[in-house]
């Protein structure tokens, strides 16, 4: 069992809900976990099941107007709900940093890749021109970026997508932030680079003693890499379990469904994937039961009625929401 310092992370009930002009928008509700130091978790599901806005605010990065967040955010002891931008900005970079998606907009095309290092080590860490410009060659080198302090006068244009990338996640570790959010890492990345950028941020996990959330649509990326998975739909967590349990022994439809229509290494080549049949549902228009009934092969009349609960399975730590849970297959595979 895990002690009260061993974790980094506490989310206890976190609601994120937008004011839009069709109504409140819960995109995401009722969430809880928790995440140990030095732990990978992933958080995976289809775009807009939540997981990106559960990411970002665990980070504190929403909008400041039309949004409304409730319960708590624990990172390291500090309360993020409710808190204000000083107090966040303070955090962000030495406590919890983000490596967006698209490296392309997360760097500014018109700035020399150095220099955008060179910014958070003065900003945030006051140090000198000189310190910083060698620490940010230090980091283009820790990410793996070959001859870093030619490259350090490079814009983003003239480097490659995987490349912006390590720029992105070197920015991201300029201050040693103990938690990495990294919100689709590898999108648009070719399968030899996503495998570099996924296996790089294993590394420097361990080299670094960082807590890693990878953020994915793509649970191939998380089978290797995570030791815990959360599986989100409609803005809720549907299952909740060890990477192993979740692969192996999963109860709720949505995420067997998920890793049917996720690419496996074992797949011989041009073999077609399942897809999930129907589209996520509207948040505007959620209806009393499972979101995902009117997707499932398994509803009944209480699935369109009621919504599930979390519950616990056999497995210690593994919760799933369903009313009609697939059956067990603890004792069938080995
Ligand atoms: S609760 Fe019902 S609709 Fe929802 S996943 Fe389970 S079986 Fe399917």
């Amino acid at each position: 069992m895990s002690n009260e310092s061993e974790k980094l992370l506490i989310v206890n009930n976190l609601a994120t809900t937008f004011s839009t002009a069709g109504g409140p928008l819960p995109a995401v509700s009722g969430v809880s976990f928790e995440m140990l130091r030095n732990e990978t978790i992933g958080i995976v599901g289809e775009s807009g099941s939540g997981k990106t806005v559960l990411s970002r605010t665990i980070m504190g990065l929403q909008p400041r107007t039309n949004v409304v967040v409730t319960g708590s955010v624990l990172l390291n002891g500090n309360e993020m709900v409710g808190a204000s931008e000083d107090f966040k900005r303070g955090l962000w970079g030495t406590e919890v940093a983000m490596v967006f998606q698209d490296p392309m907009t997360s760097l500014n095309p018109v700035m020399r890749i150095g220099k955008q290092i060179d910014e958070s080590l003065r900003v945030r860490l006051g140090m000198s021109k000189v310190d910083a410009k060698a620490r940010a060659i230090e980091l283009l080198e820790l990410v793996g970026i070959p001859s870093p302090a030619h490259r350090y006068s490079a814009y983003p244009g003239q480097l490659s997508g995987g490349m912006r990338q390590r720029v992105v996640i070197a920015i991201a570790l300029a201050c040693s932030p103990k938690l990495l959010m990294a919100d689709e890492p590898t999108t648009g990345l070719d399968v030899t680079i996503q495998a570099q950028i996924l296996n790089l941020l294993d590394e420097l996990k361990e080299r670094l003693h960082m807590s890693v959330v990878l953020v994915t649509h793509d649970l191939g990326v998380v089978a290797t890499r995570t030791s815990r998975i959360i599986v989100m739909y409609a803005g809720r967590i549907v299952e909740i379990g060890d990477t192993r349990d979740v692969f192996h022994h999963h109860r709720m439809p949505y995420t067997r469904a998920l890793l049917e229509s996720s690419p496996k290494v074992s797949n011989a080549s041009h073999t077609r994937l399942t897809t999930i049949p129907g589209r996520p549902p509207n948040l505007l228009k959620l209806s009393d039961g499972c979101s995902f009934a009117p997707r499932c092969s398994y509803a009944t009349d209480r699935c369109h009625n009621e919504r599930p609960e979390l519950q616990p399975a056999d497995e210690p730590a593994h919760s799933f929401a369903c009313w009609n849970p697939l059956p067990t297959t603890r004792g069938a595979s080995a």
